[in-house]
């Protein structure tokens, strides 16, 4: 009697240490990490809240800015392309201060983006072409104008990806641009009535005509603040946040030659090996200036007078003083260099 009770005791051990073990290699190691950190500090479990403002820059990201800075938050800036080509020294303020800039396309027109790739590509380059001319970086963050559900079909996604880019949508809207001048305190409340996850991309806006966003950013800040927050900018290592794929609401047609078009396109914006450092290019060969003025370089090579305008890619041919015949060669700033693409610098100077 006494002996089969130990002897079942003992199975009972067993078998608990058996589902210990298995419980124990089963839970994925980010579930214990996280279960050590709630066992160290019995408060509310933090989550990461990613605020991101569209379609700016605008006279009122200043302002946005400002309250960023009281409250040592930082944020993300989905910015258009001609709103960054006016407003640059504001797009030098949001990555100065420790901010995130995103590409969102150059001038948000859905027509000129959804009805055709090439169209949303062009808008893309253009706009990449401004930030890394202006901050000396590329961004590979990107926020479809409007979202990507219903407008991107799987080869915008296809393409956009293999481009380099990591899509953001957002999973918590702010509803400030409903319609027009949503007010602060609606938008305070669509926050406040939203469901809360442990990771938040949050949509709000800073272009032109947000003033009642700037009045509600204060308050949301401290909302989330108060329920452990933490507040982080978005980088291509954060998961990515993306609507599912719905039927797109335009009438796309992807012939084979718009596949291979697309696919050119991509291929030469990735393609590192295809540029090459104009200065190392040019050697003791000819010379470069760079008028931070104009922000223009002035080529001079084999006799031949170039005046480059890397903004937007193009080239002047100046000959006997007069500027003759627009090229249009790629070159691209980087890291306050000048790039020129092989085969361009091939047309230039066969
Ligand atoms: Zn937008």
């Amino acid at each position: 009697m006494i002996e089969r009770q130990g002897n079942r005791t003992y199975w009972t051990w067993l078998a608990v240490v058996f589902v210990v073990m298995v419980c124990g290699l089963a839970r994925p190691h980010e579930a214990d990490a996280q279960d050590s950190k709630a066992a160290q500090s019995p408060v509310k479990k933090q989550g990461t809240v990613y605020l991101t403002f569209d379609d700016g820059p605008s006279k009122l990201t200043p302002q946005v800015l400002d309250i960023l800075a009281s409250n040592g938050v930082p944020a993300t800036f989905f910015v258009l392309g001609e709103s960054a080509d006016r407003y640059e020294d504001t797009v030098l303020r949001i990555v100065n201060e420790g901010h995130a800039i995103g590409n969102h396309s150059y001038n948000h027109v859905y027509k000129e983006l959804y009805e055709d790739f090439m169209g949303f590509w062009n808008q893309v380059k253009r706009t990449d072409d401004i930030l890394t001319r202006i901050t000396g970086k590329h961004t590979a963050l990107l926020r479809a104008p409007g979202g990507t559900h219903t407008n991107f079909d799987a080869s915008y996604f296809k393409y956009i990806r293999e481009a380099g880019y990591t899509i953001f949508d957002w999973n918590m809207d702010s509803g400030d641009s409903k319609r027009r001048n949503v007010p602060a305190a609606e938008i305070v409340r669509n926050v406040k009535q939203a469901k809360l996850k442990d990771e938040i991309v949050l949509l709000m806006h800073d272009g032109s005509g947000h003033g009642e966003s700037v009045k509600a950013l204060p308050e949301i800040i401290r909302y989330f603040k108060d329920k452990g927050y933490q507040f982080a900018i978005l980088t291509d290592r954060v998961k990515p946040v993306t609507f599912s794929m719905g039927p797109s609401k335009w009438k796309r047609s992807w012939t084979e030659s718009q596949h291979e078009q697309a696919k050119e396109a991509i291929q030469k914006a990735r393609s590192g090996e295809e540029w090459l450092s104009l200065r190392e290019w040019v050697d003791d060969k000819g010379t470069v200036e760079w008028n931070s003025v104009t922000r223009e370089a002035l080529l001079q090579l084999e006799g031949k007078s170039i005046r480059l305008v890397p903004s937007d890619g193009q080239s002047v041919l100046i000959a006997d003083g007069e500027s003759s015949g627009v090229t249009e060669p790629m070159f691209r700033i980087e890291n306050n260099r000048i790039y020129i693409l092989k085969s361009a610098a091939g047309e230039l100077f066969p």
